[in-house]
């Protein structure tokens, strides 16, 4: 079928799925090998060589997902970020990373890239003049996210492609955030699109994976390093994955709808302060926003009115937990501050306009009633202790 003409949600549910030929069953077969007879000196199947007819089925979906010509799947996140990087990356060469991004892609690169020999310079700020003055002579990759955690900060994709093509710099993205349903980067110019899917592609908090898809030409490049590196994922895991994913178009539209009521509701609240959410018409990146996204995403981040605690209200909560992670069917919150920014310094943190009162909210699928409800006994519940304590 041409993968052009079919919608998301056929996509989502039918792309790359294996054909159970023996028993006529519903879904794809599930393939444990770890060894495969010789099909012919070419053909070598393992699983640490990305090739086992699960991971090629599931990798086949995720690059028609991202309108990409090929792509893999990856043990973790931060397995598929890494191995794009040293891919495309060796001693004496140098890459130019966003300011604001996932942690543990900066402690990558903070703390393993010096021993390698690879340079890095992170952008003052996030508009694309700011990514072409980071550039040198031996630059070889451009980094960014998009929305980035946890302000939810916008980066003019088709902008980013368009400087490094001028410089012949590979561009990657990591779109973990965004999820495939809201935001395709490779139909702006952008090279090498990477996901962590423990987060949307997942979608039920019970999966740790990852995903690069690209150019047929730079997934051999990136499959070169991977077999090397070994950050393949089970086949079991590869198959939970699959499932997943029929699901994702409906969930994260139903993300969608819920951060944007949550938005608005929150933003005309009298007890919340600020409300970061690239859908709202304020938020300083929701023009470009709208030009490359389908949807907002399920991401919000807010700070509450002064003299409210922002611990407090998350430990008040009863519907909504305080989890580390996001993106899962059910909503949850944290603190940037002591979680994901934990390690920046307090100065850069405030530098970077990340409140210690900022709390990020991940938008589950819950009725949307029940959530603020939740909401407004928090509230209360403060109130009352700071009542109580005068
Ligand atoms: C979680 C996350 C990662 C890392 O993924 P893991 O699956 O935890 O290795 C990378 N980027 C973003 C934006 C994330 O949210």
């Amino acid at each position: 079928m041409d993968q052009d003409k079919i919608g998301l949600n056929t996509v989502c549910t039918h792309t790359g799925e294996l054909k159970d030929e023996l028993y006529k069953g519903a879904t794809s077969p599930l393939y444990m090998s770890t060894s495969y007879a010789f099909e012919g000196v070419d053909i070598k199947r393992y699983p640490r060589y990305f090739n086992t007819p699960n991971q090629l089925a599931l990798s086949e979906k995720i690059a028609a997902l991202e309108h990409a010509e090929s792509a893999m799947i990856f043990g973790s996140g931060m397995a598929a970020i890494s191995t794009a990087l040293l891919a495309f990356l060796e001693a004496g060469d140098h890459v130019v990373l966003q300011k604001m991004l996932y942690g543990g892609t900066y402690a990558l690169v903070t703390e393993q890239f010096d021993r390698f020999g690879i340079g890095y310079t992170f952008t003052e700020g996030s508009e694309p003049a700011d990514f072409e003055a980071a550039i040198r002579d031996n630059t070889r990759v451009i980094y960014f996210e998009t929305p980035s955690n946890p302000l939810l900060t916008i980066t003019d994709i088709a902008g980013i492609a368009g400087i490094a093509k001028k410089h012949g710099i590979v561009t990657m993205i990591d779109n973990t955030f965004a999820s495939p349903v809201n935001q395709t980067p490779i139909d702006f110019g952008i090279d090498v699109v990477i996901h962590s899917a423990t987060k949307y592609m997942g979608g039920h908090s019970d999966i740790l994976a990852g995903a690069v898809a690209s150019s047929a030409e730079a997934m051999e490049r990136i499959f070169k390093v991977a077999r090397s590196l070994g950050g393949s994922l089970s086949d079991y895991t590869v198959w939970m994955l699959e499932r997943s994913i029929k699901t994702m178009g409906i969930r994260v539209k139903a993300q969608n709808e819920n951060a944007g009521k949550m938005a608005a509701y929150l933003s005309g609240h009298s007890d919340v302060a600020a409300v970061f959410y690239p859908g709202l018409p304020g938020h300083p990146g929701h023009e470009i926003a709208k030009s490359q996204m389908k949807g907002y995403g399920g991401m919000l981040s807010f700070e509450l009115g002064p003299g409210l605690d922002a611990s407090g209200f998350q430990k008040a909560l009863r519907l909504i937990k305080p989890s580390m992670s996001l993106a899962g069917i059910e909503s949850t919150v944290s603190s940037p501050c002591k979680t994901s920014h934990a390690l920046m310094p307090a100065e850069e943190r405030k530098e970077q306009g990340i409140a210690d009162g900022l709390i990020r909210f991940s938008l589950g699928i819950e009725d949307f009633q029940d959530l603020t409800k939740d909401i407004e006994q928090a509230l209360r519940t403060i109130k009352g202790k700071a009542v109580a304590a005068r």
